[in-house]
């Protein structure tokens, strides 16, 4: 990634940066806000690096060759400052207090802006939003702080009306597919199961594709979807042993299958094969979709949601998944 002409999606964010840099009319603060894996980060980076540029071209895009930009890329720029923090779960007034509020009164080291950026953000404790309010009510004025969050609303009212937010939106499935595809080579019937799967969430994607641990969950949720009626009570009961190893990622497991269901629901009543996700699985997909009836199907779908939300609040494991295996066997 070395621009915005990169980037797939976010053109609405990606204009409104580069007419703030050209029109030299940057704010102090920006919330960037976005679910995780949408490109946050990436866009922070990509921003700052714009704004630090020595020689940015006519568009608002960085050079990515001065010595700012080639800083910027290896993550050494010494005027882009990324916020960490000690505990996992909080960002304290001391973190804000050392990182920001002290280090931001000593004018920029190499470059125009000093630039903060502050990421997970919604971690920031109230105490730590309040000295930072400080901050932001008075800058100086080589200052800008991006703050990245996954929910907005969970910040002070009079931090958000201070800073100028950019919602990042799901990128359309066709573009997260083609991206998968033509850039990291992954084969279509892969590609469109991530894509289903991670309904427009770049990073998700990505992850998706490239995780040898989603494949696996997905090869054993295949393997059970296409065995299921033939498999003994017994070997259910050991499909649910083997789920307990998947216990973390057991919503993945369950989407898959959700997937899956709505791929013959959708083949039974369309017969159309180019909107099925699993398109490596067409065989098992019709002889699914022939043996069940709308109203199974319904209730295996039910059935995922229920497990899901029984899973949530703490039901026994092992029972709700014997249940659901038992449900989908049934149907
Ligand atoms: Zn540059």
């Amino acid at each position: 990634m070395s621009g915005f002409k990169d980037v797939v999606g976010h053109k609405n964010i990606i204009k409104y940066i580069e007419n703030a840099v050209m029109a030299d009319a940057v704010s102090h603060a920006y919330i960037l806000n976005g679910e995780r894996g949408s490109g946050k980060k990436m866009l922070a980076n990509l921003f700052a690096m714009s704004l630090q540029c020595q020689d940015r071209q006519e568009d608002g895009e960085a050079c990515g060759k001065c010595q700012s930009c080639r800083q910027a890329l290896s993550g050494n720029q010494p005027d882009i400052i990324r916020v960490t923090h000690e505990k996992p779960n909080t960002i304290s007034v001391d973190d804000i207090r050392e990182q920001v509020n002290n280090d931001i009164v000593i004018r920029p080291y190499s470059s125009r802006y000093k630039i903060y950026i502050i990421p997970d953000a919604d971690l920031m404790s109230v105490q730590a939003q309040n000295a930072l309010l400080k901050t932001i009510e008075e800058p100086p004025e080589y200052a800008v702080i991006m703050l990245l969050t996954e929910n907005a609303d969970t910040l002070l009212p009079t931090i958000r009306s201070r800073c100028v937010m950019m919602k990042l939106r799901n990128i359309k499935d066709q573009l997260v597919r083609k991206y998968l595809m033509e850039q990291m080579h992954i084969p279509d019937y892969k590609a469109d199961v991530c894509v289903a799967f991670a309904q427009g969430n770049m990073g998700k994607a990505i992850m998706l594709a490239t995780s040898d641990y989603f494949n696996e969950i997905k090869e054993e949720a295949v393997h059970l979807l296409r065995n299921i009626d033939e498999m003994s009570v017994s070997e259910l009961m050991e499909a649910v042993k083997r789920c307990m190893s998947y216990k973390l990622e057991i919503n993945d497991y369950l989407d898959i299958i959700a997937i899956w269901y709505r791929d013959v629901l959708i083949y039974k009543a369309t017969k159309n094969v180019d909107r099925v996700v699993f398109s490596d699985q067409l065989r098992y997909i019709k002889i699914r979709a022939s043996k069940s009836s709308y109203e199974g199907i319904e209730n295996i779908l039910d059935a995922l949601e229920k497990a899901k939300a029984r899973i949530k609040a703490n039901v026994n494991f092992e029972l709700t998944m014997e249940l659901l295996l038992l449900t989908i066997k049934e149907n």
